[in-house]
């Protein structure tokens, strides 16, 4: 019963974001489609308006490659993993953009053996997805620290930067799909990674100071010990 509660929920959520997906996709096709109808009647070379175009081509392209994280049947995979490991992967696939841009990157383990329960795909998605804003937050030579430890029966993630800030108004609405102050934003990065927070039973908060930086902390319960034996056994 809660199961197929749940379930509905899930479809009212994709149902509404469908319908934004869809007003999201239309105006960019528009556009597009009015440069082209200009260039035509007017016999103007499409080379002016080719930025243009490819810009909006774009802007749909990365919404619907980010709407089908949201969407996309994939079974999600729950098992033991490391989160020390998923930092791992999310620095080794950040690196080269970070040294690209000249920021830095600090990473702090309290203890290695920090195992959650989760979809490994979905948790490296949730921090690349963060990890990502906060480089489009600095405009260069910034620096990015990333912390894992555990607290209790959590474990605590920690993902700050010394971007530019979020606006005290803004800070409730960072979460909800399409909000963006970027240009060519989609809006919905940080509500993929409200979802997958939620699917692993997770909390996140966002603290953040004009001009100084931003900071994403995330919790999530630790594998048991009956859970952790699944982690050696699967080794
Ligand atoms: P997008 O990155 O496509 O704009 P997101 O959902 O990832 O969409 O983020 C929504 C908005 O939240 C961003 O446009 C930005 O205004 C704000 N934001 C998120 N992370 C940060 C950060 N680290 N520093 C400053 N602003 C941020
Ligand atoms: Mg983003």
């Amino acid at each position: 019963r809660e199961e197929h509660l749940l379930r509905s929920e899930k479809l009212r959520v994709v149902g509404e974001l469908a319908s934004g997906m869809a007003h999201e996709i239309r105006n960019p096709l528009t556009t597009v489609k009015g440069f082209l109808q200009i260039s035509k009647a007017n016999g103007y070379n499409i080379e002016n308006w080719y930025a243009l175009i490819m810009d909006e081509i774009n802007r749909m392209s990365d919404l619907t490659a980010e709407f089908l994280q949201f969407s996309k049947p994939h079974a999600t995979q729950f098992r033991v993993h490391s989160l020390h490991e998923c930092f791992q992967r999310v620095i080794s696939l950040t690196e080269s953009e970070a040294t690209r841009l000249g920021h830095e990157i600090l990473y702090e383990c309290t203890q290695e053996q920090i195992n959650v329960v989760m979809d490994q795909d979905k948790m490296v998605q949730l921090l690349l997805n963060i990890v990502k804003n906060a480089y489009e937050a600095m405009p260069e030579n910034g620096v990015i620290s990333l912390r894992l430890n555990r607290q209790n029966q959590y474990a605590v993630l920690e993902i700050a930067d010394t971007g530019k800030g979020i606006p005290a108004d803004q800070l409730e609405k960072i979460f909800h799909p399409f909000f963006t102050t970027k240009d060519s934003g989609t809006g919905l990065g940080l509500s993929i990674c409200h979802k997958i927070v939620q699917d692993h039973q997770g909390t996140i908060e966002v603290e953040s100071f004009i001009d100084q930086g931003t900071k994403f902390t995330i919790t999530f319960p630790l594998a048991s010990k009956d859970e952790e034996q699944d982690l050696i056994h699967a080794a």
